[in-house]
């Protein structure tokens, strides 16, 4: 690629027009002067590779991958982050010049800066954390978890089975309890997490008994429609930090941008507002 063309990234998943990425990625653009555009693109399976494989030769510097492509992307790139090949799953893909293409997962990145931005009083050696789901975004929560010297995770899903497969590939720290256990144990938790998609818009809301909160305990959702949860609405009265989930989708937009665009953009209110608007 000559070094004058303009610099594309983009989004890619199906259905992709409820992606947030795209108006994130091009209000970061925008504050910091680059030229530069971001796109969502919503392309058929049959198609990934193909379009992977020639973007880069349209300009492209790298995109992010989204749902339902982030383990089938795995098989189509040359060279894979440690942290990526752990958790199974690549959100952030880079054209290099050399023509491979680099695949890395900054979910567990993004959730843990969001922890240390909002909650930063939450030491993550202090006690055990819980951990509702064990789907994609629950891996890259636990290995993040894991990375930062917490003493256990106790995992909680709805299918028992999918947990223990995370305990076998995360080890000894996972201790794998029933779903309908869940709320007897968030009352040990130095910090909760909810990685299921319960309590999102338009899914079924979060039943489970929550009054094991209470004050000094730091509660976060993954979910961020709506930004403030029954889980993080129940937390806060209960007197808990609680931390939404939007700032980790921006938070794991961070490294992308910057090996795209060659900014560190910041991750500040304004760019909560812009994403919220
Ligand atoms: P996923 O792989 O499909 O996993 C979904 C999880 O939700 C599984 O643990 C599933 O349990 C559980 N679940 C779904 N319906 C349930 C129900 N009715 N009762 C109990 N558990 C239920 O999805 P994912 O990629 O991990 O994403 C999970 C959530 O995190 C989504 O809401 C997503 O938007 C959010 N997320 C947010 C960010 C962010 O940046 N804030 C990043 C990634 C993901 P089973 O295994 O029993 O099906």
């Amino acid at each position: 690629m000559s070094d004058s063309r303009i610099p594309l990234a983009g989004v890619i998943g199906s259905p992709i027009a409820h992606s947030r990425s795209p108006r994130l990625q091009n209000y970061w653009l925008k504050r910091y002067g680059i030229q530069g555009h971001y796109i969502p693109m919503d392309v058929a399976r049959e198609d990934l590779e193909n379009v992977i494989r020639t973007l880069p030769k349209l300009g492209f510097v790298g995109v992010n991958i989204t749902i339902p492509y982030k383990e089938t992307v795995m098989g189509i790139v040359d060279q894979i982050t440690d942290r990526a090949t752990l958790i199974g799953a690549a959100n952030t893909l880079i054209f290099r010049r050399d023509g491979k293409i680099h695949a890395d997962n900054t979910d567990g990145y993004g959730f843990f800066e969001n922890l240390r931005s909002n909650a930063p009083d939450w030491d993550p050696k202090a006690g055990p954390v819980v951990v509702l789901g064990a789907g994609g975004a629950a891996r890259a929560v636990v290995a993040s978890l894991n990375g930062a010297g917490v003493p256990e995770i106790l995992l909680c899903n709805r299918t028992r089975a999918r947990a223990e497969r995370l305990k076998q590939d995360f080890g000894l720290r996972v201790t794998v309890v029933d779903w309908v256990q869940a709320g007897n144990i968030i009352e040990n938790a130095e910090l909760v997490v909810n990685t299921t998609s319960l309590g999102m818009t338009g899914k079924p809301e979060m039943r489970l008994p929550l009054d094991g909160l209470r004050k000094g305990m730091t509660v976060t959702d993954l979910v961020y429609s709506p930004l403030k949860t029954h889980l993080l609405q129940t937390a806060e009265t209960a007197g808990c930090t609680v931390v939404d989930g939007l700032g980790m989708l921006l938070h794991q937009a961070v490294p992308g941008f910057e090996r795209w665009f060659g900014v560190r953009p910041d991750v500040d209110d304004a760019t909560r507002a812009a994403v919220m608007a």
